[in-house]
């Protein structure tokens, strides 16, 4: 006999399974947990759970959002749901609400509490009938997600950073060409040469050069911004390109752009073309001789598909599936993250990234597909 068996302490009798399956019935049969149960999950539950009317005001809130977000359930009782929620975000959460009865969606929503502060939530939603009164409610679950969203930053930050490291000895090598020719026009100058104004432009061109690939680089640098606009596809590329190519040059590589249509996509810049740099750089090291990467756009479906294409040795198929887990890596100086980050972009975008080994060729293409707004 084991030691509580005899008591009324369902772990303890969890020894027997004949006492397992009695307190099982027991559960089953309960009609629901008693009114002060309820209550105390309610009142210390981590999520927030509440219900709007199809206008998206409040008809219930948990106990639990005083101490998640600092209210009384009472202050919100009646009030617009879409005011606690961050201007920067509130297009975008319209488009998720379920639009049918029993539809649901899963987003992140950036929420503002009790102290003014917005903090990122993740939310659940689901459009439900109320039988008695046969009107569809919203019922959310809603759950604070700073942690998360920190860590995620943290590890996108760090890449960055490593990316910017990596890329500067290519930068600073690009740049010393400019910068001696501009030391031997300035040398002309002060001889009083007579064709000062074409020294003059090509001496801005040069310098024009030069600033286009800094703010590049310290554009890597800076923290990822999150505001979505209409951007030209072939603008962003030509930025990345500007950035990248002092290191395809160092490695005598080719970046070859062709992109059909030329699309707008609704997108945060900063955060798309942190995709495109952390495709073609892995593109680059993939490709330890000179040779080729074609970056090309083709549109599918009401999909924008962009390719890099690679001919370096490709992915070993029993590494694949593992590429886009963060900390994975197969080289000397990587950080595992490129790729994880991609991934987690190109999610929030309703995009995708898929990878294909070149057929023909050797070498891989990485493709990221995005919805495409406009032609
Ligand atoms: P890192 O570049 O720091 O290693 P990534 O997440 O960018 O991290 O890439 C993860 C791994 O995926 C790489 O270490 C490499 O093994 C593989 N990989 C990524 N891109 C390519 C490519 N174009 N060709 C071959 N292997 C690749
Ligand atoms: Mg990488």
């Amino acid at each position: 006999m084991f030691a509580g068996e005899d008591t009324n302490n369902y772990f303890e009798s969890g020894h027997s399974e004949q006492k397992k399956a009695s307190s099982k019935i027991a559960r089953f049969t309960l009609p629901k947990l008693p009114d002060h149960f309820s209550a105390w999950v309610d009142q210390h539950s981590f999520d927030v759970v509440t219900v709007c009317d199809l206008s998206g005001h409040l008809v219930y809130v948990s106990q639990s959002v005083s101490h998640v977000l600092g209210y009384s359930p009472e202050q919100l009782l009646g009030d617009f749901v879409l005011d606690y929620v961050s201007p920067t975000n509130q297009t975008e959460i319209l488009s998720k609400i379920p639009i049918q009865t029993e539809a649901s969606s899963r987003f992140h929503v950036s929420i503002r509490n009790h102290s003014g502060k917005f903090i990122w939530m993740e939310t659940v939603i689901a459009r439900l009938l109320h039988k008695d009164t046969n009107v569809d409610l919203y019922l959310c679950i809603t759950r604070d997600i700073t942690d998360k969203k920190e860590a995620e930053e943290m590890m996108i930050r760090s890449e960055k950073m490593s990316v910017s490291g990596q890329l500067a000895a290519g930068i600073a090598h690009e740049i010393r060409n400019p910068l001696t020719s501009l030391k031997g026009f300035v040398r002309l100058l002060q001889t009083g040469s007579e064709k000062k104004e074409d020294y003059f432009k090509i001496m801005i061109d040069e310098i024009e050069k030069m600033e286009n690939i800094t703010s590049e680089l310290l554009f890597v640098a800076k923290p990822m911004t999150d505001d979505k606009a209409n951007v030209r596809l072939s603008e962003m590329i030509s930025d990345v390109i500007t950035l990248l190519q002092p290191q395809a040059n160092m490695q005598a590589l080719e970046l070859q752009v062709k992109l059909e249509h030329n699309p707008v996509l609704y997108c945060d810049k900063s955060q798309i073309k942190q995709v495109f740099i952390n495709l073609i750089k892995n593109a680059i090291e993939a490709m330890d001789k000179s040779g080729v990467i074609r970056i090309e756009s083709h549109i599918a479906q009401e999909q924008c598909h962009i390719d890099i294409i690679d001919e370096g040795p490709g992915i070993p198929l029993s590494i694949i599936h593992k590429v886009k887990e963060p900390f994975f890596t197969t080289k000397k100086d990587g950080t595992g993250l490129g790729l994880m980050i991609c991934n987690q972009i190109l999610e929030h975008h309703n995009g995708s990234l898929s990878i294909f080994q070149n057929a023909e060729t050797s070498g891989s293409t990485f493709r990221v597909s995005l919805p495409v707004e406009l032609l």
